[in-house]
């Protein structure tokens, strides 16, 4: 139920009139965010009603990041309500695509895992599934990235307007949480009784926000966590004061690391906090028997910053429902499940057992326990050194979380068939064989409805009037598309929108960042998260070997490129911070060069984040996926590129391989080593860059120039990139893969020059792209590990 679009005017007008007829902007997107939030709130409560009468399974997807995007546009949306809001806005002289500029966007993620989490959340309400995800209300989301003089400086982003947003704090919920103190073992009547002394209490408040599915589907919830200084009185001994201030702090900030372990005590604190107060409250609400717990919960940890949801449950289903260990064990297991994310050795997740037994002393008994278990039961099969290594969970005065979380579920799913693959066969082998079964793949998966229909309505429309709206519920459809991959009057279409596509990020980046662009250059983006094995080190260097090749040989002139970057660097990733300032320069000396700048242009985009992202992967013709093969465990990217209309320019990593596999490699642009080739040189250490320098002239010159300062406008800014390249042995193969990259884009310009040929190879993309729509993701998810059914519509 909505309005009709007189009622939406009426409904605008009325209340323009309680806020004095102030027509500016800001107002206007005050007033329909009153409206959705009025509208969204009645049917969230039916649901909310529904779910908690049905007794149907539910699912509770617990990840310390969620990257939602902003809101307002993508409710509009999936209500079926966004064309009509839109006329009805455009009527009372306002665009509606300009007040959704006003949102600024939770920003409660650093990437790819944070962002996953939000399609999920899209995907289950959408396909009218009982998924609610769990995480914490960071007062600061990720930071704001400007750039001064080249280099990437952080501010602190407050996201958080109160009184806006649809969001409700349930205090009738709020609970505490215990850290630090002493716990002891009662020995009384009804058997052993834990007790938990001198404890330091932390308040938990609930904040709800509905997760409204497209039409047809639910309304279901993501609850964020907010730590707040409890009332209750803190323990004797001045050390704990300073604990306390520290622990109100919990919700404060979003750690800006990605793929690093920031092994901080405060991250930890961050942990339990979000593990114990969602299973706290899974369990305090329910209306089933404990006993029946796997049958009518399952929870999804997203990679192994919740792992501490093994010991959690097991803590309350011991101290809190005094069942017995084995029995405890069983409905632990049978409820938690677990995604693994990486192999890289700097993300998997360790924490010394000095620290954990201090802040969590329970919990940490707990695992121990489980540690004693598991160990007992394989002590007979006399594993050697290695594989009784690969599976301890406490080893050296440390907890591997990765092996918790392993052990404690009854599935774990790698993001994509490489990785997954890689997990069974050489990270977590020993584990793979003793658990036969355990393993699975679910590939990733992007939501259509964000990155197609909300990002690309111009080019969502023209595929509706091609072959219908199937797609949009089941966008396996898009397959239809194939037919139409050499229809003229189509592929004009599809070119016309690209270059439409074009236009308007390029006027959103004048707007923001004065930047000057041909939009009839190809588009070549290259944004993700700043990191080594993502190699933007590799596509700047081709970039200077470019403009290198154009100074001087004057017969080469290729068609115009433009190369645009995006992504941030953790602040303590001196690296990533080295090659964001090496770009900025090769940028500044490109644009600026009168003959260069007419082939050759670099735009590094501030700030990157999902609504850049909506504006950049429309406009792309080239999706850049060049991580050393092996370490990307899947991507997302990848396929939003891919589903509207740009060809991958990639490596044999993570998803790329199923997008080869889906679309064709000559629909692609493939390049590099394999991962067996990376996994045997990493194994040999065999590799060695000096050779490759010594015997590539080009690449010689390039770290010369790099080596005297050419590229920097300050001393020493392009020191370390230097080195690592040669005296850290190049660990991300960037020389070793550089030739084979430079051919590629060579490639790329061939094809380019072809363009009916280039757009049919775009709409094969599209077609092909059904299969990463994250409901595929769900679907498979829910069909193997959860056991979700669909909730009645009401
Ligand atoms: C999709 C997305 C990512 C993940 O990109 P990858 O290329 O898979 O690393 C990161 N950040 C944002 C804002 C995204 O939308």
């Amino acid at each position: 139920m909505f309005y009709s679009k007189e009622q939406f005017k009426e409904e605008f007008n009325s209340q323009l009139v309680k806020e004095n007829g102030d027509k500016t902007e800001s107002t206007a997107y005050k007033i329909i965010g009153d409206m959705l939030r009025k509208q969204v709130m009645h049917d969230w409560e039916i649901q909310q009603t529904v779910h908690q009468q049905s007794g149907d399974k539910q699912l509770y997807y617990i990840s310390i990041e969620f990257l939602l995007g902003r809101l307002l546009g993508q409710n509009l949306l999936n209500l079926g309500f966004y064309e009509m809001a839109e006329e009805a806005l455009g009527e009372l002289g306002y665009k509606l695509s300009e007040l959704e500029e006003l949102e600024q966007e939770p920003g409660l993620g650093n990437g790819g895992l944070g962002r996953l989490a939000a399609c999920f959340l899209d995907s289950l309400a959408s396909t009218g599934l009982p998924g609610h995800g769990c995480g914490i209300r960071y007062r600061g989301g990720l930071f704001t990235q400007h750039f001064i003089k080249g280099f990437q400086v952080e501010l602190p982003t407050d996201w958080i307007k109160e009184g806006q947003g649809i969001e409700v704090r349930r205090e009738e919920l709020a609970l505490e949480i215990p850290f630090y103190g002493e716990v002891s073992m009662n020995v009384e009547q009804e058997g052993v009784r834990t007790v938990h002394e001198n404890a330091v209490w932390v308040k938990a408040v609930p904040y709800d926000m509905p997760i409204v599915g497209a039409k047809g589907g639910t309304i279901n919830t993501l609850r964020l966590w907010q730590a707040e200084t409890s009332e209750r009185p803190l323990p004797y001994g001045l050390g704990y004061l300073v604990h306390e201030l520290e622990t109100a702090k919990i919700s404060d900030r979003l750690y800006p690391d990605d793929a690093l372990d920031s092994g901080k005590l405060l991250r930890l604190k961050q942990q339990y906090f979000l593990c114990s107060a969602s299973i706290r409250t899974i369990l305090a609400t329910r209306n089933f028997e404990i006993e029946e717990l796997p049958e009518k919960v399952a929870i999804q940890i997203n990679d192994t910053h919740p792992a501490l949801a093994v010991p959690e449950l097991m803590r309350a289903l011991l101290d809190d429902y005094g069942l017995d260990w084995d029995q405890a064990w069983d409905l632990t297991t049978r409820t938690i499940s677990y995604t693994n994310h990486t192999i890289l050795e700097e993300a998997m997740e360790k924490w010394e057992s000095r620290l954990l037994s201090q802040l969590l002393p329970r919990v940490y008994l707990i695992i121990e326990e489980i540690d004693r278990r598991f160990k007992a039961e394989w002590a007979s099969k006399n594993f050697d050194e290695h594989t009784a290594h690969k599976l301890s969970i406490i080893e050296g005065g440390v907890v591997k979380m990765a092996v918790l979380a392993v052990v404690g579920s009854h599935k774990v799913n790698g993001v994509a068939k490489l990785h997954t693959e890689i997990l069974k066969k050489r990270e977590m082998k020993e584990l793979n064989e003793y658990f036969p079964g355990k393993f699975h793949n679910k590939t990733n998966g992007i939501t259509h409805r964000r990155w197609l229909l909300g990002a690309n309505p111009e080019l969502s429309s023209l595929i509706t009037e091609n072959i219908g709206s199937e797609w949009i519920q089941e966008p396996d459809h898009l397959k239809e598309l194939a037919y139409l991959a050499d229809s003229r009057p189509f592929l004009e279409s599809f070119q016309a929108i690209k270059r439409l596509k074009k236009d308007q990020l390029i006027h959103h980046l004048e707007r923001e960042h004065n930047v000057i662009v041909d939009t009839a250059s190809i588009f070549d983006i290259h944004i993700k998260r700043i990191h080594g094995y993502k190699r933007q080190l590799m596509n700047i260097l081709h970039v200077q070997q470019l403009y290198k090749r154009i100074k001087n040989d004057a017969n080469y002139r290729p068609y115009p490129r433009t190369f645009l970057f995006g992504g941030k660097a953790a602040p303590s990733y001196h690296f990533a911070k080295q090659v964001i300032k090496l770009i900025n320069t090769v940028a500044t000396r490109v644009n600026n060069d009168p003959v260069a700048r007419r082939h050759l242009h670099v735009v590094f985009v501030e700030d990157y984040n999902v609504s850049h992202a909506e504006y950049m992967i429309p406009a792309a013709d080239i999706s850049e996926q060049i991580s050393t093969a092996s370490k990307e465990a899947s991507g997302t990217g990848n396929m939003k590129f891919m589903m509207n209309g740009a060809l991958t320019l990639g490596t044999y990593d993570g998803a790329n391989v199923e997008i080869f596999d889906a679309v064709g490699e000559e629909n692609a642009f493939v390049f590099g080593m394999s991962s067996e080739e990376v996994m045997r040189f990493e194994h040999d250490g065999t590799y060695n860059p000096m050779a490759i320098i010594e015997q590539d002239a080009g690449i010689r010159e390039t770290l010369e120039e790099l080596a005297r300062g050419e590229w920097s406008d300050g001393p020493h800014n392009s020191d370390f990139i230097v080195r690592q390249l040669t005296s850290e042995r190049d660990p991300y193969f960037i020389l070793k893969d550089l030739p084979d990259y430079a051919a590629a884009h060579e490639r790329v310009l061939d094809a380019y020059s072809r363009p009916v040929e280039w757009a049919g190879m775009c709409v094969k993309n599209m077609a092909a792209s059904g299969v990463f729509s994250s409901d595929r993701t769900i679907r498979q998810y829910s069909e193997d590990v959860w056991g979700l059914s669909k909730v009645p519509a009401n």
